[in-house]
């Protein structure tokens, strides 16, 4: 994967420029949660994380009593649209993996957030994805190949115009799709989709696709789902570090126009199937489809660590999809994933124990991006600048999803 752009570092000044006192760090390790803790931000970095900091003189100091901190939130699975930028912000989101959009805007997008214009997350990029003659464009545009000589031309041309990874789609014809991987390869650069219908899981791992997302072609939906099978695929995906972005909420919702029907396993099943994935050491990220007609930005991400620990993670391993994976993803554990000095400072802070009910996610009291703090009147502008008011409340929690009865005929 080649390196984003990161925001502009301000280390210039030694000054610390915010404390947050005496707060439960839940830290993204997988270490317990540490109460009492001083976290200290210099520019955008943590500089010092501790129950025996000192607070220095002459710096913004956050009351942190009664509440959590965890490292801030990825959606490793939007469509990003301009409108809905403050949105991820505003529900604790400060990273996006955007899998197919209109790029120039997209790029246009994350200037604007460097430049401090735009408040949004931090935004990796794959461009448009490359589709076969049956994929729907949508909303999105996407780059048409039929032939192995047109998806290499693809994989170069995407390349060229500086997309972060490359991305394929459902109807990929066979040979294109190995003729992308194989350029993707040459280009030293990642790629990540669903996985073809026209191509097994166990080639796509041999293909060496990075991620895999919606569950596709672990199980196609007129199969039953083999324990031993299954076990035996998630053990080689997790050998082969191929990475698996199941979109719960997404498959959750039968009538969703983005993904396709053939593409999606039965409910129950994928349920099951994460369950067997985290066993089995398979990398889980969290990803939401958002930007999707029915999927609002932001605060779906809620619901999918919500879906994910009904489906047997742990609050903590449910957090860690959206935190310290990504990080790992990305080989970038150096610059964020965990609550830890040196990382740059992308923080949620939280009213309730996320550990004790994974719902208190939502309950965001503040977002630390690149070492700003934007307290909770902020965030709430930030969601009517986005329209997501409404949005989020529409968002299923985990208590109330009924996995679809029926399949949509
Ligand atoms: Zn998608």
């Amino acid at each position: 994967m080649r390196l984003f752009a990161i925001l502009a570092l301000c280390l210039c000044a030694d000054a610390a420029t915010l404390v947050i006192r005496d707060v439960t760090v839940i830290d993204g390790t997988g270490a317990p949660p540490r109460g009492g803790v001083n976290v200290v931000i210099t520019g955008n970095r943590i500089t010092a994380v501790g129950r025996r900091v000192s607070i220095p003189k002459r710096v913004r100091v956050v009351n942190g009593t009664g509440k959590f901190l965890i490292p801030g939130l990825w959606d490793m699975h939007v469509h990003l649209r301009e409108k809905d930028v403050p949105l991820y912000l505003a529900n604790g989101i400060t990273g996006v993996r955007d899998m197919g959009s209109d790029f120039e805007r997209t790029v246009a997008c994350r200037k604007a957030v460097q430049s401090g214009r735009l408040p949004g997350p931090l935004i990796v990029t794959s461009g448009p994805a490359a589709g076969g003659p049956g994929d729907r464009s949508g909303e999105f545009p996407i780059v048409r190949v039929s032939t192995p000589r047109e998806a290499y031309q693809a994989a170069d041309q995407l390349d060229r115009r500086g997309s972060d990874f490359l991305n394929v789609l459902p109807g990929l014809p066979r040979d294109a799709y190995f003729a992308f991987a194989q350029r993707a390869r040459e280009l030293r650069t990642a790629f990540a989709g669903p996985v073809p219908d026209s191509v097994s899981v166990e080639e796509s791992i041999d293909a060496r696709q990075r991620s895999i997302e919606h569950l596709s072609g672990i199980l196609r939906a007129d199969e039953s789902y083999d324990e031993a099978q299954a076990g035996d695929l998630f053990r080689r995906m997790a050998r082969f570090s191929v990475w698996q972005v199941p979109t719960l909420s997404a498959l959750a919702r039968p009538d969703l126009e983005c993904l396709p029907e053939k593409q999606r396993p039965p409910f129950e099943t994928s349920m099951r199937a994460v369950r067997d994935m985290q066993k089995a050491g398979v990398g889980l990220l969290t990803g939401t489809d958002a930007g999707c007609e029915g999927i609002p930005p932001g605060a779906a991400l809620h619901g999918e660590l919500e879906l994910l620990v009904t489906a047997g993670l742990t609050p903590l391993e449910a957090i860690q999809t959206a935190t310290l994976n990504p990080a790992r993803y990305f080989g970038r554990e150096t610059d964020f994933g965990t609550v830890a000095r040196g990382k740059l400072a992308n923080l949620v802070l939280l009213q309730a124990d996320p550990m004790r009910d994974i719902r208190n996610s939502r309950r965001t009291d503040a977002v630390i991006f690149n070492g700003k703090f934007l307290d909770r009147k902020t965030l709430d502008a930030l969601l009517v600048r986005g329209g997501g008011r409404e949005a989020s409340a529409t968002v299923p929690s985990a208590g109330r999803v009924e996995a679809p009865a029926k399949k949509h005929e």
